[in-house]
């Protein structure tokens, strides 16, 4: 019987179409959003395999009017929403990255634009489509928002010489994963008094476009402590690895 749904946003690919894929094994109900129609049809498609509980929602969350729209569509539709996944991500602005040997501490380089436009996507609209769906959440007995950030969000392992992060210094990806962090910690004390618990997880470093091929983690392995942390009983207050080492602020 399928009893919870949940909205994943960016799950046309990578991780979060792996764990459209996995919740819908658990039968949990999918509505998989992306800010491509064609490629987001042919992604639920591939996932009509799995599970007929899937269906498609156009969002890209930097849009303030398809966010507004698709909090319609799911009242509509559902009337309610159990788990939001604020999987949807960009690295940096298609045709601005740096050249490889500018790459290693990426402050002085980075142009404002770009780095807003990266804060337009990870936070700001993982921000926009939290509140819009709130009211949905309240609706459950028991919402859950997990917000996917990164170990490269972490100041501490940042200022760490001893950390393999420490050499990762992108600025305008790690400063945007470092305000999911504080994004999260927020929604923790906002939502204290009601039925709705938000999440901050880090999927490791996983073979995916973002993660390249030189990642450690196969797209699978990634995506389980965000399933895990969707439906298990998980503590919501500490910033996780895939393994549930507890990651420094
Ligand atoms: P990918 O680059 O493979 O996929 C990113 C997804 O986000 C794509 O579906 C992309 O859509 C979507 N997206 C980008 N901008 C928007 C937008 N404005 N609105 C809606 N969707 C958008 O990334 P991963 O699967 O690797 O990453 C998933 C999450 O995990 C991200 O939050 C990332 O920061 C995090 N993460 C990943 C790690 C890794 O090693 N892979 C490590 C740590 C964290 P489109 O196809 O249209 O571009």
């Amino acid at each position: 019987m399928t009893t919870l749904t949940a909205l994943i946003t960016g799950a046309n690919r990578g991780i979060g179409l792996e764990t459209a894929r996995q919740l819908l094994k658990k039968n949990v109900r999918v509505i998989l959003s992306c800010r491509d129609a064609a490629k987001g049809q042919a992604a639920v498609q591939q996932l009509r395999e799995v599970s007929a509980h899937i269906s498609f929602l156009p969002l890209d969350i930097a849009c303030p009017e398809q966010v507004a729209a698709a909090a319609d569509q799911v009242t509509q539709q559902y009337g309610h929403l159990d788990i939001l996944i604020n999987n949807a991500a960009i690295t940096h602005v298609a045709g601005t990255a740096l050249p490889k040997e500018r790459i290693s501490n990426t402050i002085m380089h980075s142009n404002i634009a770009d780095i807003k436009a990266v804060f337009d996507v990870n936070v700001w609209g993982t921000l926009q489509l939290t509140q819009a769906l709130f009211p949905l959440l309240q609706q459950s007995p028991a919402g859950r928002i997990i917000n996917l950030s990164s170990e490269l969000g972490s100041i501490q392992l940042q200022a760490d010489t001893s950390s393999p992060i420490y050499h990762v210094k992108k600025f305008a990806y790690n400063s945007s994963k470092t305000m999911v962090n504080l994004l999260t910690v927020y929604l923790q004390e906002a939502l204290r008094n009601t039925n709705v618990r938000a999440y901050t997880v880090s999927p490791g470093w996983v073979k995916t476009d973002m993660g390249t091929a030189a990642a450690f983690l196969e797209i699978p392995e990634g995506a389980r402590i965000i399933v895990q942390a969707a439906l298990e009983d998980v503590p919501t207050n500490r910033f996780f690895t895939h393994q549930w080492q507890e990651i420094p602020w």
